[in-house]
This record gives C-alpha cells, structure tokens and sequence, in this order.
C-alpha cells in the first residue's frame, strides 16, 4: 500500500494532525493499534481517569475541525477560576477568567471523550484509516519510507509523521534521540466526589511532596466530582495506592486541607510515573515528531496535550502552505519550518514547568520564604495574573491559524 503521508498513533494528536489536512489532496493513512471507532457514549457512564484541561487555543482548533460539538454533546467542565497554593506556607494565588474578559479559563475533559468527538469527524473525512495494527518496523527506501505492520503488511510514503504517543516507536526506529529528566515522581489519578461543590474552579495545592490538583467534572448538574492528579514519589506513591478507599479519601481530603470538605466516593486509582522528555530534534528528512512523541511535560500545568494540538496545527499550516507553493512536503527544508515554530514554544513550557517543580520541592527556609512572598506579591499584580490567565488560555505566541480568535 502506498500513501503520499502516513499518521502513526491516531490519539489526541495523530487524529487532530489528520482532521486537519483532510481538505489538503493527499492520499493520507492514519493507523492505530486501537480500534478507530467511536465509542457508543452514555450520560451516566463513569469517569475516564484520564482527563486533560483544554486551553482556549485547544477548544479553537476543535472547533475549527467540527470536534468540539461532538465534545460538548458528551460532557465538559468548563472552568473559570484557578486557585493554587502553598501548602507549607501562606502564599496563594487565584486567576479568574473574568480579569481577561473571558468567560472561562479553560475545560476539563476526560481522554475518551476528546479522542471520540475527533474519531467522529474522521470516520466521513476521506481520510484512510488502519484500526488495530502495530508498526513494528520501520526502514528508508528510496526516497521515503517503508513501514511494516504486525499483521505482515508493509507501507510506503515519502512522509510519515510519529504521533505514537510518549514511548514512540517511530522515535526508537528511526534513532532519534531525546533528553530525559527523571521526576522521582508517580502521578496517582482518579476522580472522586467530594461533600462540596467545585464551584468551576480548578484547584491545586503544593504539598511537601509534590502538587495535588482537583480539577472540576460535571455529570448531569451534579458538581461535586473532581478529576484529581496527586503528583508525589514513588513511596508514597506506594502506600497510597495500597489504602482501601475509605483510607486513601481520608488521606487525600487532608492533603487537600479539606477545601471541599470531605472525600466522599473515590473510583479506581491509577498510578502513572512521570517522566519529562524531550526529543533533540522534531524533524528529519521525511519524519516528523508531534505530541507526547516529541515532547512530555509534567501534568502540573496540565499543557501536555496542548502543546500537542498547537505542534498538529502548525504542521498542517507548514504542509499546507508548502503544497500550495509546489514544494516537496518530506524535504527537510519544509519540515523544518514546523521545527522553528514549535520547539522554542514547547521548551519554554517545559522549562517553566521544570523551574515550578524545583521552587516547590525546595526545603530551606529562604526558597520557601521567597515562593510564598511570590505568589502573595503575583496575586496582588493584576497586569503579571493577566499575562498568566493569557498564557492558561493559550493565547500567547506564535499560533497556527486553526488556534487564531
Ligand atoms: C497524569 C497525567 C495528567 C495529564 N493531564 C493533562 C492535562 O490536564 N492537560 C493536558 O493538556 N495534558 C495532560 N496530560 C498529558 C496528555 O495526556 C498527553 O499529552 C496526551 O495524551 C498525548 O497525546 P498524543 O496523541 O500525543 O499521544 P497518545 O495519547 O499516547 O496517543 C498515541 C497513540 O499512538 C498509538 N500507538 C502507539 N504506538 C503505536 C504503534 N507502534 N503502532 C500503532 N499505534 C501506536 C496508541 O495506541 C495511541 O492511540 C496528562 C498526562 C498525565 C500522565
């Protein structure tokens, strides 16, 4: 089989890449060792334990490519404030949508429920699509690529885009190396309702071990679920994952400090480590890396798969705009241009993240003093929150058309 692109992994970002070049002309192939079906959806259902904040640049893009309605017809928590604090000191923080003239900061919607609006629009889109197959292999042939699938068939292109997700195999395959930061840290996720409501607000405290968020669902009115990520090392980790329910509640209502009196239903918990990494390069000649393939950021400001939906936008913009001037898409010189824009954006994002995590683990007395005093001294500046809340929206930088007001 040949194609003149093939899309590895049609999570979040692959279907997004995908949905975006679908009016392009080019015979496109997106695969996936998952089925590339929506889901039969039902109001009651319970929570995904993997849900994602979507920034207003991240909600544009879904609109723009007919996803977001199909979102919306599901379930979405919109937001529209943030609170977040220091758990060993008195310094805190609160963003308001409203300080920027906006109705919300962001939403909070589960994985599935994205990845089914997107899967959707596929299914009409003229897009081909290869559900429940594996790359396993993966070599240079001519001027493009030949790939092989677990089932035995092989594919060419001239171009191929890894948006297989955190451990890529496409990344592995084609020697492409990343920098690693170890965080010591495991992520335990599950949602959990608690005595009072949210209130549409996001909140996240700084414990000694690592950041706790709530994050605000909504099923049928009801507003006392949270989504929680409770970022803290592996030991505790551990033992926190080993409580049954009724410990684990009590134990995160007190790490909460009780803001939303007590815990009082938890799912099942899942424990993910975490791990920040960064390819050195996105692009080679007839290759492209976008997503959780290029780049994962700790969940601590939940822009992981907002970065992704920003790296899709513009590499269907570089393609698209490359196309119309008659160029050849694989050339290094074209793939490159999605390079310049991307990677200054995504490090930036990860070195805050990084700077964050490292003022909020440090212990001695003058970094505390210091971090209580900036978040006091952040949260009484309405021209530093405003940019803040801009930079939550996804307002700031250089963005794709799709993302544009
Ligand atoms: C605890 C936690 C909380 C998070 N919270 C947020 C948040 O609030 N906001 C936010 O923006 N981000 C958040 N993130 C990050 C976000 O979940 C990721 O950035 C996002 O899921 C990445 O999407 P992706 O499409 O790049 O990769 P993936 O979702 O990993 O998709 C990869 C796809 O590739 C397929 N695939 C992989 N290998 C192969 C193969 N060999 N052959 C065929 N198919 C293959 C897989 O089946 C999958 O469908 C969080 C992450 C964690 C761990």
């Amino acid at each position: 089989m040949h194609a003149d692109l093939i899309i590895v992994g049609a999570g979040m970002v692959g279907s997004t890449l995908a949905l975006a070049l679908q009016d392009s002309g080019l015979d496109i192939l997106l695969l996936d060792r998952g089925p590339l079906e929506a889901a039969p959806w039902s109001p009651e259902a319970p929570f995904e334990p993997r849900v994602s904040a979507l920034s207003a640049a991240s909600q544009r893009i879904l609109e723009r490519l007919g996803a977001w309605d199909g979102i919306r017809a599901r379930r979405a928590a919109p937001y529209g404030e943030m609170q977040v604090w220091d758990g060993s000191g008195t310094g805190q923080i609160r963003f308001a949508a409203a300080s920027v003239h906006a109705e919300v900061l962001g939403h909070i919607v589960e994985n599935r429920v994205v990845q089914d609006a997107l899967l959707e629009r596929l299914a009409g889109s003229g897009i081909g699509l290869l559900p429940a197959v594996r790359l396993d292999g993966l070599r240079r042939s001519g001027d493009g690529w030949l790939v092989s699938l677990g089932d035995g068939r092989q594919l060419r292109a001239p171009l191929l885009v890894a948006a297989d997700g955190a451990n890529s195999t496409i990344r592995r395959l084609a020697g492409c190396t990343t920098r690693e930061w170890d965080y010591l840290h495991h992520a335990i996720v599950t949602s959990v309702r608690c005595a009072e409501a949210h209130r549409r607000t996001a909140w996240q405290r700084f414990t000694d071990d690592g950041p706790l968020a709530f994050l605000p669902l909504e099923r049928d009115g009801d507003r006392h679920w949270c989504s929680i990520v409770w970022s803290t090392t592996a030991e505790q980790a551990e033992r926190l994952m080993a409580l049954d329910d009724a410990a684990f509640a009590a134990a995160l209502g007190a790490a909460f400090e009780w803001r939303l009196g007590a815990v009082l239903e938890v799912d099942p918990r899942h424990c993910i480590p975490l791990r920040q990494r960064h390819a050195r390069r996105y692009v080679e000649p007839g290759l492209a890396l976008i997503g959780d393939a290029a780049h994962v950021i700790h969940p601590l400001a939940g822009q992981g798969v907002n970065l992704g939906f920003l790296d899709a936008a513009t590499l269907a913009e570089v393609l698209l705009h490359a196309r119309g001037r008659g160029e050849r898409l694989a050339e290094l010189r074209v793939l490159s241009r999605f390079e310049r824009r991307r990677m200054p954006h995504n490090l930036a994002m990860m070195a805050a993240m990084e700077g964050f995590e490292r003022l909020f683990q440090a212990d001695p007395l003058p970094l505390r003093w210091l971090r209580n005093a900036g978040l006091k001294w952040m949260d009484e500046l309405p021209g530093g929150k405003a940019l803040f809340v801009r930079q939550a929206l996804g307002l700031s930088g250089d963005l794709p058309e799709l993302a544009r007001a």
